[in-house]
């Protein structure tokens, strides 16, 4: 392993950050609010399961932060964003526009409809989705007939375009939603790890038809596992909640179901836990604004870029993320700091290499291919 003059010092600086010599975990969550109050209320009214006012309460003060007008909480984020493909008409068959470097679920939740995902390239700025590759890709590729844009390639229709906020750095959402508008394609935003975050003062997840959130234990606000659906548009926000509960018609006593429905709504003790977490965003956020700061002043004076928000984009900085030299000095540096205990963290995989997904149209990952080889994400929990 070649060791490069800053890694030693880097190392240091982080331990000095969060005072201790310890291991420094990538990121871990902090429970320093009302959380056990809530779950022991939760427990103490015996409703810990898939209905009570933990529930609606965490999905009424979600959708107050978020701006949207409805938000229904969901299990998970990767179902959550199962149900997102499903009320956008996503089916067997469509192609769906999304980006390589991103987290598994967001292609995965492609492929449970039967859907074939379509990665473009990600902007090295943002990390996101790129208008440009977006724009390019069906200027050479689609045509809209009767209000529906099919690939002249494969026939095949293109119903949704998914970008992902990465890291919590909002990419260009405002045109890649005109020009999913301009193509009569549904944008559907996965806004996993970018609760906080805004463009022009929107929240990231409110652009298009319907966004998601998660509350993994390792995002900014977690309720041991859960997610959201966000979305301006009432029809969709009542076919997401009647899917995610078996699709029960609702009625005080009857069982009937009128499809193949879904169990995916997120438990009241989660939600529990989830108000409480929500309450500390706004210092969560403060927090992390300042440690990406802190970041932000170190890896300039030593020549090292560290991944900033852009233009009109307010980051939850919910992981920090450095682009270094090259593959070798990556590989370098993830073995030197995870040995000396601080914990750091390549990009995923490109979602094109993983065997499920590397017959998929690709379209100029020239980004992608060159970020995914540079990108290291460095501990951002919470400091206290
Ligand atoms: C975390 C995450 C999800 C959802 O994950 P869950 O663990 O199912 O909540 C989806 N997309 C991205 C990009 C994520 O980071």
């Amino acid at each position: 392993m070649k060791v490069m003059n800053w890694f030693e010092g880097t190392t240091q600086f982080i331990k000095e950050l969060y005072g201790s010599s310890k291991f420094i975990p990538l990121h871990e969550p902090r429970f320093l609010g009302r959380e056990k109050e809530y779950l022991s209320g939760c427990i103490d009214s015996t409703f810990v399961s898939s209905v009570g006012p933990y529930v609606t309460e965490f999905e009424k003060k979600t959708a107050e932060y978020t701006g949207a007008l409805h938000a229904v909480a969901i299990v998970n984020g990767t179902s959550a964003l199962h149900l997102a493909m499903i009320v956008a008409g996503v089916t067997a068959g469509d192609e769906v526009l999304t980006q390589p470097l991103t987290f598994i679920a967001t292609a995965n939740a492609i492929g449970y409809t039967g859907a074939q995902p379509v990665f473009l390239d990600v902007d090295r700025e943002t990390l996101g989705m790129s208008p440009e590759s977006l724009l390019s890709f069906l200027e050479s590729n689609a045509v809209v007939e009767n209000e529906e844009c099919i690939n002249k390639k494969t026939k095949r229709r293109i119903k949704a375009c998914v970008p992902m906020h990465t890291f919590g750095l909002p990419c260009k959402i405002v045109e890649i939603a005109s020009i999913c508008n301009a193509y009569h394609i549904d944008l559907i935003e996965d806004a996993a790890e970018s609760l906080g975050s805004t463009y022009d003062r929107k929240h990231t997840g409110t652009f298009g038809k319907v966004g998601i959130l998660s509350f993994n234990g390792n995002k900014i606000v977690t309720t041991g596992g859960g997610g959201m659906v966000i979305t301006n548009d009432e029809q969709v926000a009542k076919r997401v909640k009647y899917l995610s509960t078996q699709a029960k018609v609702p009625h005080p006593w009857e069982f009937f179901h009128d499809m193949t429905g879904y169990n995916f709504r997120m438990p009241n003790i989660n939600a529990a836990l989830g108000l409480a977490q929500l309450e500390m965003l706004p210092m969560f956020l403060e927090k992390k604004r300042e440690l990406a700061e802190l970041y932000r002043g170190y890896f300039e004076k030593e020549g090292i870029t560290f991944v900033k928000e852009q233009e009109k984009a307010f980051s939850n900085y919910w992981l920090n993320t450095l682009i270094l030299s090259d593959k070798e000095e990556r590989d370098n540096f993830l073995q030197y700091t995870n040995e000396k205990g601080v914990m750091t963290r390549p990009a995923w995989t490109l979602m094109n290499k993983l065997p499920m997904f590397q017959n998929c149209i690709t379209f100029n990952l020239k980004n992608a291919n060159w970020l995914s080889e540079r990108i290291v994400n460095i501990p951002s929990s919470v400091r206290i």
